[in-house]
């Protein structure tokens, strides 16, 4: 654990005795539920709710949003020291979701301070769910050539348009959307709005996924109304407000969940391939291709913290995010092969009593962890980034890149 001096160590002291009063231990170890209270279907009930509004209160599930907001109004090193008191007693915060994520900081760059005072401090309270507009069926990659519709309505905007692969989209209560305002210009001709998605000109469609659940939607808006005071930057200046997004999209995608779950592979192969003589995992080529993949996990999380306390104060996420993503999302896939290739057989389960959860779980998470080099824009569009914006090298396509 890192020691930071007298007046950290203070924090310190005082975040463990409020933590070890307010965090109920019956959630410890359990982010996965609180995530899908958070996010799914479902509203957090009973210690999960009684957890998000003792930290809603305090604010320290946005711990260094302007406390103006209900933020906690911590640095970024009490910030880091509150997560490892939370870590060392198993706890998770509950305020998860695009809010936090990547809607917030970006409101908090760039909206007006009514839009903060409207929309951050449910946000930090965890009381509404956001989703992201941005993908189109003609507009992936290609973001900038999205078409959904914004007009002048006089005292309002009217939206008109499709999105799809919108997640959380049929739970959510706010979304995030790129839209056009002038058809004339690609990128200066895209705006940032905030829409309500309770309003019946917005119709949602959840998608299946080959994992079998239904994370994202298509969505239909069909005269939408939009508030004059929630375009977010000015009218046609968007599209560097939605870039800033993706940067804390992509800073949010360069650990955690995405270097992989599950039981340690050593542990794995030496259950299901078995040991030599030397107690090592039996199979020699599967022993040295985890023990590469265990030095690019450290490497990649090493990276991470080195990058992290070399921050200084509040900076925002730049193009560097598309190496940390593009860093994690491959280890973390490449543990999701290797966790199935040494289940062997018993890593082809599905359903049913015949294998057990743990192995049916490895399955869906191999499947799901395909979406990893896709959203937030795919490996691909990050390579393109990487070789523009920080190595320096020519845009062939003379494009104004995400
Ligand atoms: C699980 C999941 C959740 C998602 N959630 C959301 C969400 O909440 N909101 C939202 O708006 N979107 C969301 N998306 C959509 C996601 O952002 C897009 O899928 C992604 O940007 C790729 O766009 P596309 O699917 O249209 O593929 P395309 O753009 O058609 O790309 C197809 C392939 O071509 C490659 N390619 C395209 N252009 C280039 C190029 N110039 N150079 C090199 N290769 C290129 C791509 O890398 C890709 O491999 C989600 C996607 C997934 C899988």
């Amino acid at each position: 654990m890192a020691d930071f001096g007298g007046d950290v160590e203070g924090f310190r002291a005082e975040a463990r005795s409020w933590l070890e009063a307010n965090f109920p231990r019956s959630l410890r170890d359990n982010s996965g539920a609180l995530e899908e209270a958070m996010m799914g279907a479902r509203r957090p009930t009973g210690d999960a709710e009684l957890w998000r509004g003792r930290m809603a209160q305090k604010g320290w599930g946005a711990p260094t949003w302007p406390a103006a907001y209900g933020g906690g109004g911590l640095t970024p090193i009490q910030a880091r020291v509150l997560g490892e008191e939370m870590a060392a007693i198993g706890a998770t915060n509950p305020i998860v979701g695009m809010g936090t994520s990547m809607f917030g900081p970006t409101l908090l760059e760039y909206g007006t301070e009514d839009q903060k005072q409207r929309h951050i401090p449910p946000i930090v309270r965890g009381e509404l769910r956001w989703c992201q507009g941005y993908s189109e069926p003609g507009a992936g990659s290609d973001l900038a050539s999205l078409q959904t519709k914004c007009e002048d309505a006089g005292d309002h905007w009217l939206v008109n348009g499709q999105k799809i692969w919108t997640s959380g989209a049929q739970y959510a209560d706010w979304c995030f959307c790129l839209v056009r305002t002038d058809t004339a210009r690609k990128h200066e001709g895209i705006s940032f709005v905030l829409i309500d998605m309770h309003q019946a000109a917005v119709e949602t469609r959840p998608i299946k996924l080959i994992a079998g659940s239904s994370p994202f939607c298509e969505t239909f808006f069909t005269n939408a109304r939009v508030e004059k005071n929630d375009m977010v930057g000015p009218l046609n200046g968007g599209w560097s407000v939605g870039k800033r997004l993706l940067q804390h999209e992509r800073s949010g995608q360069g650990g955690g969940r995405m270097l992989g779950t599950g039981p340690s592979l050593p542990e794995l192969a030496k259950t299901y391939v078995g040991v030599d003589a030397a107690g090592r995992i039996a199979d020699a080529d599967l022993r040295s291709r985890i023990a590469a993949h265990m030095i690019d996990a450290r490497a990649h999380a090493l990276t991470i913290r080195r990058a992290a306390s070399e921050a200084r104060g509040n900076q925002n996420p730049s193009a560097t995010t598309s190496i940390m993503k593009n860093s994690s999302t491959r280890i973390g896939q490449e543990k999701a092969e290797l966790t199935l290739e040494i289940m062997g057989s018993r890593g082809l389960g599905w359903e049913g009593d015949d294998f057990t959860p743990a192995e049916r779980e490895a399955v869906r998470g191999w499947l799901s962890g395909k979406a990893w080099t896709i959203f937030g824009g795919s490996a691909e569009i990050q390579n393109n980034i990487i070789s523009k914006r920080i190595l320096g090298l020519p845009d062939p396509l003379g494009a104004n890149a995400q």
